[in-house]
């Protein structure tokens, strides 16, 4: 008996729901991964997170050839034509079922449920299983039986479940080789793995290994070197304090539970101490969980829509040039634009710059926030829906449980407070290098000025957040 496992956003053998299931159920089991350019174009997919999957995937046929099952990689346009397609391979390999792992962005569900639909005209089997979260979405609730709105009481009841089930944190078991043969399969295996999508523009994503130990050790390295430091460390974008492993849990080469169970395994009691460094990264692999919980609850969030329905009213600017000034790094503010200009050239950015940026797009330019969100995922090697959208919507006071609209991050203060003296700043930003230290947050104060070539502040801070308060009261009064 043969079935497909289909891969999508979880790119990797190990610890992997649907993979198990299917290898434990079916004596025979053909992988595939159907490649959509166009729907990735629409997405704004960042060319470097697709040449990252394009690698990622070629580990992934090998570990698979391992387990004798043979990965075919299929390319289409876009969404509405994956149902067509895997009905005909599921048919033509004579598959009675087809397994994958559930994805909650709303385009993703709806071609699942075509999919589902068409399998099933043809009389195939198909089961979604719950993978990319530690506590399936849907399964953390208030009393009320609702979802959560708020972070600390999801945090609070997702603990507590964790907590019940502690066996939740263990990886799924790693499959052994299903019975048959890759050289029995057929014409239906001779695939082409450097097929037409990759077209789709490509950048390159070497600096970040792909292969299992690479990334594993990463891990490893992260709980056994940093992971106690983290709380003191994580915020400051010169010191390498966080993980950096978001991109291998973007693609599904990591899984959460992966994480959770390494720091379980070097601090088994993280949980009750919360204000040490592992629980501070458990915490933020929560903040995760909640953003792909609400994505699940809350489809409007992945269709463009803000989570505070009043923030609709926002008047905001659309001044190209001011967008391009903030895309470039050229605003004048020397932590924005060092933050800017490092995911422009390298597909990266700390999480304390995507909150200083996001929040001088927002507020300082009041510009609307689905600028900043496409941009950052047309760059980012991380891009994740949920991720992203929820950082977004967080620093644009325009999201659930976010960052009120009157605080407003100062970016030089920030600056001071996160990057003292300038050393992060000095690496992205070479005009400023040699700016004493005194003045590598305010440049334009140095009596050496008039010899940089580096723009004045674009805004007057103190200005540009009075407006943006005003504009929200405003939004809100009116709504
Ligand atoms: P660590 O600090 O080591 O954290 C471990 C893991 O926890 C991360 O890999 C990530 O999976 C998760 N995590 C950490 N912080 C957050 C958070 N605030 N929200 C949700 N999950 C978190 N993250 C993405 O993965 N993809 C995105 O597209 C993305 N866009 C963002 C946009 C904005 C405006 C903001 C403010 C944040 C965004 N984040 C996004 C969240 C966060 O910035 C990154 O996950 C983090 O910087 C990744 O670095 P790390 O792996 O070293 O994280």
């Amino acid at each position: 008996n043969r079935c497909l496992m289909w891969f999508r956003a979880d790119l990797r053998t190990v610890d992997n729901t649907a993979l198990i299931q299917a290898c434990q159920k079916y004596h025979s089991v053909l992988a595939v991964f159907i490649a959509t350019p166009e729907q990735w174009a629409s997405h704004d997919v960042a060319p470097i997170q697709i040449d990252f999957m394009r690698r990622r995937l070629a580990v992934l046929q090998s570990q698979l050839a391992e387990l004798n099952i043979p990965l075919r990689i299929e390319a289409v346009a876009d969404f509405n034509a994956v149902p067509d397609c895997l009905t005909t391979l599921a048919h033509d390999w004579q598959a009675e079922h087809v397994f994958c792992n559930k994805q909650y962005e709303w385009n993703e569900r709806q071609r699942d449920m075509a999919a589902g639909h068409a399998l099933a005209e043809a009389g195939i089997k198909f089961s979604a299983l719950e993978d990319t979260c530690v506590l399936p979405a849907g399964s953390v609730l208030t009393r009320q039986g609702e979802s959560f709105r708020v972070y600390t009481p999801f945090r609070r009841e997702w603990l507590r479940l964790f907590q019940q089930s502690p066996a939740l944190a263990q990886p799924v078991p790693q499959p052994v080789s299903p019975y048959d043969c890759a050289d029995r399969f057929g014409s239906v295996i001779e695939t082409n793995f450097e097929p037409s999508w990759m077209n789709y523009p490509m950048a390159d994503s070497s600096r970040w290994p792909v292969e299992e130990n690479s990334i594993r050790d990463a891990l490893m390295r992260f709980c056994i070197e940093h992971i106690a430091d983290y709380g003191e460390q994580r915020d400051f974008p010169a010191v390498e304090g966080t993980s950096k492993l978001s991109p291998y849990l973007a693609i599904g080469a990591l899984s959460a539970r992966q994480c959770v169970s390494a720091i379980l395994h070097e601090y088994p009691h993280a949980i009750e101490k919360q204000d040490a460094g592992p629980f501070v990264w458990l915490n933020e692999i929560i903040w995760r969980e909640f953003y792909r919980h609400l994505i699940e609850a809350y489809p409007k969030v992945s269709r463009a829509q803000p989570f505070v329905g009043w923030t609709r009213q926002v008047t905001w600017h659309s001044d190209k040039a001011a967008l391009a000034r903030w895309q470039q790094g050229e605003t004048g503010f020397p932590i924005v634009d060092a933050a800017m200009r490092q995911l422009k050239a390298t597909g990266w950015m700390h999480n304390r710059l995507r909150m200083i940026t996001a929040s001088f797009l927002t507020k300082d330019l009041l510009i609307h926030w689905q600028a900043g969100e496409q941009w950052f995922m047309s760059h980012l090697i991380d891009g994740d829906l949920a991720s992203n959208n929820g950082g977004w919507q967080w620093a644009a006071s325009t999201g659930t449980d976010a960052q009120p609209y009157f605080r407003v991050f100062n970016p030089t203060t920030q600056g001071k407070k996160f990057d003292p003296n300038g050393e992060f700043i000095r690496i992205w930003v070479k005009e400023l290098e040699n700016v004493p230290d005194k003045y590598i947050h305010t440049p334009h104060e140095w009596s050496g000025a008039a010899s940089l070539e580096y723009p004045t502040p674009m805004v007057d801070h103190k200005l540009a957040r009075l407006h943006a308060i005003e504009a929200f009261k405003q939004a809100k009064a009116t709504s």
